[in-house]
């Protein structure tokens, strides 16, 4: 499942490379004090050589001269003294040449015989002039000299004084053998060659330390900065960025290994309803604690992610056993949980798709999945595998519901009222409230839009009670002309299955101070053929309470005679299609005819809805029929409009 992550370097590796680079600048600065180092003992070889040749000049050389220009040459006892001196100085190898110039720079003696003939050298003549000048030099290495190279050695150039008093006779040049200068002045350096050692070593411990330090905090930063980009903070999960990419991987290794792998989207049925209630902090916690219960119980190498909000995805690598796998989860999420204190359950949907049977690009599967668990929500399966049929249920729909649920809340239903006309004198008696979704994006939505999936959740409990208060709020609203008008809500086939129904009916009468007669509550055959007797106990219950019940879109069912006598009725509404071409199809007119008749003899009124044209409004009347609904006479319209279009017509006078 990792595969596509980039391996991290190991400690001992990244050890190693912080080990070498702290090495480099300290390597650097070495150098750079060994060099200066080195040319520290140079300048002191030369210093000491300078000193040494002074003391040669002045305690050996000037006191064997006379103190005559040495421009004239030296005298012959001068000669024999200093041949004496080199004798001893040379020999000893003390000094390896001797020479002295007069103060032209022309060597007027020199202890092997070297140098009478050559041009005087700058040095010679700088000597001359009163300067000394040191340099470190090989011997015979000068432009002038002759002879094969020899030792490494300090020649030295200085003025030489002689005579009383003192005067500047000429130069002394000197060459020192460099070999025991050196070893003086490198025992001395090399103390400090150790102190820079250790210096080194542990300047390089030091900077390594930290350089090291520094950078495990920035790799820990790191780390955890790309943990976050990919996790939920508040599980610790996978986010859906990073599930996305985990289920390309997974799928993609599948394929190559012929593996089929499941992909599931779980979403939990009435979250939002604890959030609300209980506030965010304990949907918080549940969610945590639902997050930690899935990661337990999945194996390490499935995926569990948090995709957003209550919505969790999971990728199972073994998809054989995933329905089986999925039922048992969402077994373990039903289980109750503790908040707060507070026992609580929730219920998850779960869709799941299996790749490649079900599609090999990752969008698509996630799409797929999406897809079966709107519908497994819808029907309350649970669990549901995509099939290709599904798709007839457009997608979009399908989001729809889920949007439903909030529109309620953000005042985005509107309520529509069609009236109904008696069709003995044209008055109004009643309207029917209809519902219709002002949509942010897509406008008015028809109930045809969105109720028929609505009625395979429960949102569609949350919109009748809402249906019903804001019906019985409005119409009890209208002005007083209007204080016998009846309004007439539909109540779908779950809702009526529900005993609560009742209950709700008769408080938000209550409530809302609206006489129980001023309501119908229209159900329709399908409705009743659900849950006959549970159906059968709502109405009776209503009935009792002083609530008419209307039989909707009667005929295109198959209710049963006997049924329709037994349970608590007060209208029947014949089916618009048999209306609408009752004219033209005399089959349907018979049928009209006859259910006017049957709900005649049953005592009860009989509606004919869908009247559009005049001539299906006078077949109507001749059917006998009681009231008349349709575009005919008034399409559906809001409360505003309902209370100026009733005004003229609520009188008894008024015909249709
Ligand atoms: P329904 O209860 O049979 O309502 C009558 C439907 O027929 C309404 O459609 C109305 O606009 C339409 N209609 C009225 N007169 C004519 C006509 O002369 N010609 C034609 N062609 N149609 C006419 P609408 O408003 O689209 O509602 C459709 C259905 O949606 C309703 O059928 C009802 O079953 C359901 N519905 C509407 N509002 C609610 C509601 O608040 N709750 C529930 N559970 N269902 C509702
Ligand atoms: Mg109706
Ligand atoms: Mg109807």
């Amino acid at each position: 499942m990792n595969a596509h992550v980039v391996a991290p370097r190991s400690p001992a590796r990244l050890f190693a490379i912080y080990a070498v680079i702290s090495l480099v600048p300290v390597l650097v600065l070495g150098l750079v004090l060994a060099r200066s180092l080195q040319g520290e003992a140079r300048q002191r070889g030369l210093a000491e050589g300078r000193s040494e040749a002074a003391l040669v000049a002045q305690t050996g050389v000037a006191p064997l001269l006379d103190g005559r220009p040495l421009s004239r040459g030296v005298s012959p006892g001068e000669q024999t003294r200093l041949r004496r001196l080199v004798a001893q100085a040379v020999g000893e190898r003390q000094v390896l040449r001797l020479r002295i110039r007069d103060l032209a720079g022309q060597v007027v003696f020199s202890d092997d015989g070297s140098g009478f003939q050559a041009k005087p050298e700058d040095e010679a003549l700088a000597g001359a002039r009163g300067f000394v000048v040191a340099r470190l030099t090989r011997l015979n290495t000068d432009s002038n000299d002759q002879g094969r190279t020899g030792v490494a050695s300090v020649e030295i150039y200085l003025p030489l004084k002689a005579g009383t008093p003192l005067r500047r006779v000429g130069v002394l040049e000197l060459y020192l053998p460099y070999a025991p200068i050196s070893h003086d002045v490198t025992a001395g350096l090399h103390g400090l060659y150790v102190d820079l050692v250790i210096g080194l070593a542990m300047l390089y411990v030091a900077l390594f330390a930290i350089s090291w330090s520094v950078s495990r905090g920035l790799r820990r930063e790191v780390a955890l900065n790309a943990f976050l980009a990919e996790h939920d903070a508040l599980t610790d999960l996978p986010n859906r960025a990073l599930f996305h990419r985990r289920a390309e991987a997974a799928v993609r290794v599948g394929n190559r290994r012929s593996e089929p792998v499941a992909i599931a989207i779980i979403d939990l049925d009435r979250f939002k309803y604890i959030n609300d209630t209980l506030g965010h902090h304990n949907g918080d916690r549940l969610l945590t604690e639902l997050a930690a219960r899935v990661a337990a119980n999945t194996r390490p190498h499935d995926t569990v992610a948090r995709l957003g909000g209550d919505e969790f995805g999971l990728i199972l690598r073994d998809a054989a056993g995933a329905e089986q796998a999925l039922r048992r989860l969402r077994d373990i999420i039903d289980e109750e949980i503790e908040v707060s204190g507070l026992p609580l359950s929730v219920e998850a949907s779960i869709g799941f798709v299996i790749a490649p049977e079900d599609g090999t690009h990752v969008d698509i599967l996630l799409q797929r999945a999406d897809m079966a668990m709107y519908l497994a929500k819808a029907r309350h399966s649970g669990v549901m595998r995509y099939a290709p049929a599904l798709d007839d249920y457009d997608a979009a729909k399908l989001s729809l519901v889920g949007e439903l649920r909030h529109a309620i809340d953000a005042g985005q239903l509107v309520l529509h009222y069609q009236p109904q006309t008696k069709l003995a004198d044209g008055r109004v008696e009643a309207v029917e409230a209809l519902v219709r979704w002002q949509h942010p994006t897509q406008g008015l939505l028809y109930p045809d839009k969105f109720l028929p999936l609505a009625e395979q959740t429960d949102v569609i409990d949350k919109l009748t009670l809402w249906v019903l208060r804001t019906a019985l709020r409005e119409v009890r609203n209208l002005s007083s002309p209007a204080d016998e008008l009846t309004v007439a809500i539909n109540v779908s086939a779950r809702s009526i299955g529900r005993m609560e129904l009742a209950e709700g009916i008769i408080e938000a009468l209550e409530d809302l101070g609206v006489p129980a007669e001023r309501l119908v509550v229209e159900v329709t055959e399908t409705a009743l053929l659900a849950d006959p007797e549970r159906a059968a106990s709502v109405l009776r219950e209503l009935s009792c309470a002083g609530v008419k019940v209307s039989l909707d879109d009667f005929g295109r069912g198959q209710t049963s005679l006997g049924l329709l006598s037994a349970l608590p009725i007060h209208e029947l509404k014949i089916d618009k299609s048999f209306v609408l071409d009752m004219v033209e199809n005399p089959a349907h007119a018979a049928i009209v005819r006859s259910i006017v008749d049957l709900g005649h003899n049953l005592d009860l009124r009989v509606v004919g809805e869908g009247v559009e044209t005049d001539v299906a409004l006078a077949a109507l009347r001749d059917s006998d029929c009681d009231v008349a609904q349709g575009f005919l006479l008034a399409r559906p319209m809001a409360v505003d409009q309902l209370s100026a279009w009733l005004a003229p017509r609520l009188s008894p006078r008024a015909t249709a």
